[in-house]
């Protein structure tokens, strides 16, 4: 039997966060310097993670996407990856996303652990500006990490741009060229109320609808699929058959929590039932008191019972969560 919540949806996908840590500071999602730092002990060994996905994928867990704060300062990751892609061919699909800037010396390793997918966020393709957003100088290493992900095998390749208003929204255009001639799968994300400065302002959310349109202005798009089932985004092909894919990410202005397939884990073992939950549930200590498989098994169900019907962003009572998007894992 697949995990099910109250409201009957299917819980498929599992995003690992391996590290609240990063050494970017994207001004949407950790501008105020290094977190206060998660005791070590309380963080997941590799050994934890790896089991409690193993339990996961018995329950219907069908994809798991590692990500954090920054995965690959977690060291060794690459023993992580081999770990989890035993769990193949259950596990359909192991993916990674991270922001590039070490991915390079990892690529090849990863590829030869079993890694399927990665996702590398670049929000800007001008460098000045691309420092701007995330504190450093390193795009030519995200586009070396493009290149390399590619050499490895690792296409099709997804970048995701989180767009900001009066920060690279004059960029979108720019982006979609550059998914047609380097043939990448771009994912434009509104920006979303997680990021530890509390900046985020309503107005500083571009559109799905606004990115979609200033797009096809120039390159006409023609959408995909009119059914994204639980995808998250709705996907563009070129209508005069260029390569690459735009992909619109709209969680603030076309909510998509009806078909959410997806539960969190957060570094230090704890179920997150949406990105904007107020409760988490503490699955390190059940891990950690001996509890038995199937103990573990109930508490996980009995949580999944518990995800929230949507997120609550539109609404005027809405709370920003404690734990930002570095926390969480995006
Ligand atoms: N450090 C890795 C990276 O940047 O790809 C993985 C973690 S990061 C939290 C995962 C994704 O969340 C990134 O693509 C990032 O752009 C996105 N993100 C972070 N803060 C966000 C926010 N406030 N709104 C929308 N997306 C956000
Ligand atoms: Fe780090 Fe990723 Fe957050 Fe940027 S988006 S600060 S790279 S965790």
């Amino acid at each position: 039997m697949p995990l099910l919540d109250s409201y009957g949806r299917k819980i498929r996908d599992l995003r690992v966060s391996v590290t609240d840590r990063c050494n970017f500071r994207c001004f949407y999602c950790l501008p105020d310097g290094e977190p206060p730092m998660a005791r070590k002990d309380t963080i997941l060994t590799f050994e934890e993670i790896a089991y409690l996905s193993d339990i996961f994928v018995s329950l219907g867990i069908e994809k798991i996407r590692l990500t954090g704060g920054e995965p690959l300062i977690r060291k060794d990751l690459v023993k992580l990856v081999r770990e989890l892609s035993k769990l193949k061919p259950a596990l359909h699909d192991l993916a990674l996303t991270t922001n590039g800037f070490d991915l390079p010396r990892h690529a090849a390793a990863f590829k030869d652990a079993g890694l399927d997918r990665v996702t590398i966020s670049l929000d800007s393709l001008d460098r000045e500006k691309f420092a701007e957003i995330t504190a450093v100088d390193a795009l030519e290493k995200v586009i070396a990490a493009i290149d390399s992900a590619r050499k490895y095998g690792f296409e099709p390749i997804k970048i995701n741009a989180v767009i900001v208003r009066g920060r690279n929204d004059d960029e979108i255009v720019d982006f979609a060229r550059f998914a047609r001639e380097q043939n990448l799968k771009i994912r434009f994300i509104e920006y979303m109320p997680l990021d530890s400065g509390h900046g985020w302002q309503r107005d500083q959310v571009v559109s799905g609808r606004e990115i979609v349109d200033a797009i096809n202005a120039v390159y006409p798009l023609e959408l995909i699929d009119q059914n994204r089932g639980s995808e998250t985004s709705w996907k563009y092909s070129f209508a005069d058959g260029s390569p690459g894919e735009i992909g619109i990410i709209a969680p603030v202005t076309e909510m998509f929590c009806g078909a959410c397939s997806r539960i969190r884990l957060t570094a230090d073992g704890q179920i997150r039932t949406c990105l904007f939950s107020t409760a988490e549930h503490n699955l390190r200590d059940v891990l950690r008191s001996g509890a038995g498989r199937d103990e573990i098994v109930e508490f996980i169900e009995g949580v999944v019972m518990k995800k929230e019907p949507r997120h609550y962003i539109n609404d005027a009572e809405f709370v920003q969560p404690d734990r930002t998007m570095s926390f969480i894992g995006g």
